[in-house]
């Protein structure tokens, strides 16, 4: 596939976050990827000598690289990112390693790149072994670095998301988490990639940093296109546009405009209620995956925080946040809401959130693994205490309240609330402030939970639905997977009768309950949600304007009728049309921004 130069292209992608990006593009190829196992190649022994010198050369310029790069993000201010650069910087200078790779060059007569290879994977497969946490997590180091001196030594061009220099369109096979998270705001249009749905944790982030995104893009585009070409990333329809001729250009700068203006009118009216027609208030709540969109909040007239995502607090380093650092940012949270509701989830990782050095060892099937509170519960019980501890201490600056995440069994939450009351007992025996009475949630994100909900209940003070990942499990589709993504359908009749139950053995135990999945921010489906009876919508702070206003556009007795209405539908797409229906009476002005995708 050729796109230099050539004719406009339109590609069919998946549209995850909205929004128009023009611009050049950068393709982001991880240095992994490109740099497996090099071919085993012979040379001849006269050869050795001027073969390790090239080894040599390449670390010396490794090293240039690395310090240049730590400089860089030390004048960004981020120093213990910066720090990770002198564990790096130590591997390129480690003389067993320089001896190991010149003995085998000298020995087995065998290229650079293959020598150091194979001395590099036996390094990292030691270390992989290791039962101790720390030195499980070196072997990231040693690969992330590993790479470096690789492309050095094959000279192969290898882009890194460090090398952004201008405002770009990231264009790659794809993104985690860990990489969109750290993704400079002012480099990044937006991005373009291969796999992943409108619910992997990596598109969730884009929606929270306003970034346009699609994934779906075909793997041979992302192999063609070049560094500076020309693309247009519609995050509405899914349009992916590769040289775009100048009226194209046009037609879009006129479309993000236009939609610029629905957006603003829709966020216009932050001080109004959420509330129906007919007087029934359903909260509007925030996500947040770090502490930096705070003062967003107001501006957009949130109620609380209805999720705070605390697994960002332990991605990006090499070492445990501890429980003074998490004090300090729960208590930031809680404070600047002044007595609003903050919901902090505790840590929920594994599926695409996975960290090495928490992890003894990688999983065949992540998202039905050791995720969430599983883990918390059995492998990093400790991690969980620290975690647990800090929030006690914080949740006395606010409106606190805890839930967990991949709830599947009442023991589950049992176990917890145990481990709480030892910890309280813990801090009253050190006089240390925290809250004697937790409020606790869980989260409704398994078929299981939904359907044994009458049994959670009275061990809960409220539910939390995650539909990204209830849709997930109900429907067995991998929600990083966007050959599966059609499945992806919160509307699904199923899906709504296991959100109705959960209201329903909600309602008899007189608790609450609130949606805190994408589903919440998706107008489509407001009136459905409300028709259910849910309490309350969390959702990324930017939707909070177009949910209100479809709210403040209905009467609780049409909601009702909607939601009963689908409960009896056979298909997703049945219920999405009643839904359209309602929601054009409600709020056209949601309907023409949903149009104009
Ligand atoms: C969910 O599953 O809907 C949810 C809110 O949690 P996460 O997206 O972080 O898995
Ligand atoms: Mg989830």
């Amino acid at each position: 596939m050729n796109t230099r130069g050539g004719k406009e292209k339109i590609y069919q992608a998946i549209p995850v976050s909205p929004g128009i990006a023009i611009g050049r593009v950068f393709p982001f190829r991880r240095k992994f990827e490109r740099n497996a196992a090099p071919e085993d190649r012979s040379i001849a022994p006269a050869a050795a000598e001027a073969e390790i010198g090239r080894f040599k050369q390449a670390l010396s310029d490794t090293c240039r690289e690395l310090k240049a790069l730590q400089e860089q993000v030390r004048t960004n201010l981020k120093s213990a990112e910066a720090n990770i650069f002198d564990a790096h910087l130590l591997i390129v200078d480690d003389q067993t390693l320089i001896n190991e790779v010149s003995k085998f060059i000298r020995e087995k007569h065998k290229t650079a790149d293959f020598a150091f290879h194979q001395v590099i994977e036996k390094y990292v497969a030691v270390l992989s072994g290791m039962s101790d946490e720390y030195l499980r997590e070196r072997a990231v180091d040693i690969r992330d670095v590993a790479a470096r001196i690789a492309s050095h030594l094959t000279h192969e061009e290898v882009e890194s998301l460090e090398q952004l220099h201008d405002r770009r369109i990231i264009v790659a096979a794809d993104l985690n988490p860990s990489e969109t998270v750290q993704l400079d705001r002012s480099k990044v249009l937006g991005f373009a990639i291969e796999s992943g749905s409108a619910t992997s944790h990596t598109a969730i982030l884009a929606r929270s940093m306003k970034l346009p995104a699609l994934t779906g893009i075909p793997h041979e585009l992302i192999e063609a296109l070049a560094s500076g070409d020309k693309a247009i990333i519609d995050g509405f329809s899914g349009k992916f546009i590769v040289n775009p001729e100048r009226r194209t250009e046009e037609t879009y700068r006129l479309k993000a405009e236009e939609t610029g203006k629905l957006i603003s009118d829709l966020q216009r009216g932050s001080l109004l209620t959420s509330e129906t027609m007919d007087g029934f208030m359903v909260q509007l709540a925030a996500n947040l995956e770090t502490a930096e969109g705070l003062e967003e909040l107001a501006q957009v007239g949130a109620c609380g925080i209805g999720l705070f995502r605390t697994e960002y607090l332990f991605l990006n380093r090499h070492d445990l946040p501890t429980e003074e650092e998490q004090f300090e940012v729960y208590k930031k949270i809680l404070v600047a809401n002044d007595g609003r509701p903050v919901i902090i989830r505790t840590l929920d990782v594994g599926g695409d959130k996975f960290i090495a050095h928490i992890y003894r060892s990688p999983e065949e099937n992540p998202f039905l693994g050791l995720r969430g509170i599983r883990l918390c519960l059995h492998e990093c019980r400790d991690v969980f205490r620290t975690q647990l501890r800090a929030l006690l201490r914080a949740g006395v600056f606010g409106n606190l309240k805890v839930m967990l995440p991949m709830i599947s069994c009442v023991e589950e939450i049992t176990e917890t609330r145990t481990l709480v009351r030892e910890l309280q007992a813990e801090l009253a025996a050190k006089q240390l402030d925290f809250v004697p009475r937790l409020s606790l949630g869980a989260m409704i994100e398994t078929p299981a939970a939904a359907l044994q909900t009458d049994l959670l209940a009275p061990l809960v003070d409220f539910f939390s639905i995650g539909t990204n990942d209830l849709v997930q499990y109900t429907m067995a589709i991998d929600r990083g997977n966007e050959r599966v993504a059609y499945l992806y359908q919160p509307a699904h009749p199923v899906i709504l009768k296991l959100i109705r139950l959960c209201v329903e053995s909600a309602k008899k135990n007189n608790i609450w309950v609130s949606v805190c999945g994408q589903m919440a921010a998706d107008p489509r489906y407001t009136p459905l949600l409300v028709g259910l009876g849910v309490h309350e919508l969390s959702m990324e702070p930017s939707s909070i304007g177009a949910v209100r206003r479809v709210i403040r556009g209905l009467s609780m007795h049409e909601a009702e009728n909607l939601a009963s209405k689908a409960l009896s539908c056979d298909t997703s797409e049945e219920v999405i049309k009643l839904s359209l229906k309602l929601l054009r009476k409600a709020a056209p002005t949601v309907v023409e921004l949903i149009d104009l995708s």
